[in-house]
């Protein structure tokens, strides 16, 4: 399988050879050149465990690595023992429980892992694919980002104690919650940086793409990214929308819905991918917060990329986006697959702030794509969340709430709905107490969290002191 890019600029690569990269060397995003077709084969995937249904899915999509190796590191990654925080009575080995709200109404529990995220769902495959391919070539990577919350945590997590890899991780001082302060600047491990800066998150980001654009710097400190629009992390997801279906079905003939609470477009990318590939999926629900551009594109047909000065600070931050990087993918496919008509359209958006399908050629696509979308407000979310813990007994964080909002709003009769859940509500204590009165619940593991020693260095926000440190530890 070689991966294409959806600006049709560059040459077709193998999986190793992307998988360290970012964007395709035309400003693209990569995507396989066609979807493989599960067929009769789905059959036999429902009686598999995750490990199982991991290594057949992304077998399709890796044939660079050994069959072997690639089992092995499916092996690795989808344990108990990894995705062992979830909540009392669940079935850790499942890997991503689900749980029935109602007949015909599910959650899919996605953040049992370390860092109580659906990120880790693909960041920890990434961790290992990234130790064995540098292994392979002899070579080291040093990744550098910044994070307002779930990514950075998810990143260290992933990467912590693996050969030739080191993480700087930039965040902005004070502004994440306590609880994910803790997670990060707890780690003691040698190869994870934690680097706090006197500002905001768009400084910080600021500073990464400074650094990386300096092209001499970057290649000699091998300065590297794990960010969403990564090819290996859209296909890791992949795999648990097979596996929603599978629980919450019993027949391969049954069609199901799915709701995710959405940002960047990398999650419900996934499950746009998992349709292509044959999987029975009626609808995908698409629920955004305040920050509503997918849910304007998917209601009008327009995408209008915001500034990021107009993007709204949320309760459901980790949604909290101007632009979504991985929609580029979805609209490649969208448009036929013509490199040169999404060249155009993103050209259109840079110049005039946005570009229109509403009419025109792919008007009718758009409507006919199964896609819906919905948006929830702060307001939204409080209810959302009280209603879920009277009636159901259960807690679930704000990005969740989102989710469970909009997938009430399109709920068909005899087609089940899944809900994707993002992360615990621990995550989020302020937003709880606000909704219920109440701490929210967390993992016995972790009571204390908060009072363990720290091991962080604060700097200004300057791209010559973030030099310095790669230079000193590298
Ligand atoms: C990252 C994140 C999202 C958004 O996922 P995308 O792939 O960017 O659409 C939603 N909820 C939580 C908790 C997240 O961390």
């Amino acid at each position: 399988m070689k991966y294409i890019s959806t600006r049709g600029g560059a040459e077709p690569q193998p999986f190793c050879d992307i998988l360290l990269g970012g964007l395709a060397p035309d400003g693209g995003l990569y995507l396989p050149e066609s979807y493989p077709q599960v067929g009769e084969r789905l059959a036999e995937w429902r009686r598999l465990s995750y490990a199982e249904l991991a290594y057949e899915i992304l077998s399709l999509y890796v044939d660079d690595i050994p069959a072997a190796d690639l089992k092995a590191i499916c092996e690795t990654t989808y344990t108990a023992q990894t995705y062992r925080w979830c909540r009392p009575g669940r079935n850790a080995a499942d890997i991503v429980p689900l749980t029935s709200l109602e007949p015909g109404f599910h959650l899919l529990e996605l953040s049992n892992g370390p860092t109580l995220a659906f990120k880790d769902m693909a960041m920890q495959l990434l961790g290992n694919l990234f130790e064995y391919v540098l292994d392979q070539r002899g070579e080291t990577i040093n990744i550098l980002g910044a994070t307002s919350g779930d990514t950075g945590s998810a990143a260290e997590y992933a990467m912590r104690g693996k050969h030739n890899v080191r993480v700087f991780m930039l965040s902005p001082e004070g502004r994440m919650s306590a609880f994910q302060r803790a997670q990060m600047y707890s780690l003691q491990d040698a190869n994870i940086f934690n680097i706090a800066v006197r500002g905001m998150f768009d400084d910080a980001q600021d500073i990464v793409k400074a650094v990386s654009s300096d092209a001499e710097f970057k290649a000699k400190y091998k300065i590297g990214a794990v960010n969403s629009i990564n090819w290996a992390r859209v296909a890791a997801q992949i795999i648990y929308y097979f596996k929603g279906y599978f629980e919450a079905t019993r027949t391969n003939g049954e069609e199901v819905a799915f709701a995710v609470p959405s940002g960047n477009f990398g999650n419900i990318c996934a499950g746009h991918i998992a349709r292509m590939m044959g999987l029975p999926i009626a609808c995908l629900v698409l629920a955004t917060n305040e920050n509503d551009v997918l849910d304007e594109f998917f209601r009008t047909g327009i995408y209008r990329p915001r500034a990021t000065t107009e993007t709204q600070i949320t309760s459901s931050p980790s949604m909290d986006i101007s632009r979504a990087s991985n929609f580029e993918r979805f609209v490649f496919d969208l448009v036929g697959r013509d490199g040169a008509i999404v060249r155009q359209l993103w050209r259109e958006a840079d110049a005039d702030g946005s570009f229109s399908l509403a009419d025109g050629p792919f008007a009718a696509r758009l409507v006919g794509c199964g896609f819906v979308s919905g948006r929830s407000s702060h307001m939204d979310r409080l209810a959302t969340i009280r209603d879920v813990w009277r009636r159901y007994a259960l807690m679930i964080d704000t990005h969740t709430a989102d989710g469970v909002k909009v997938a009430r709003e399109h709920c068909v009769a005899e087609v089940p709905m899944i809900v994707l859940e993002t992360a615990q509500p621990v995550k989020f204590a302020e937003t709880m107490h606000e909704a219920l009165g109440c701490d929210p619940e967390r993992p016995a593991e972790l009571e204390g969290l908060e009072s363990l020693p720290q091991r962080v260095e604060l700097v200004d926000a300057n791209v010559d002191q973030i030099k310095r440190i790669l230079v000193r530890e590298c």
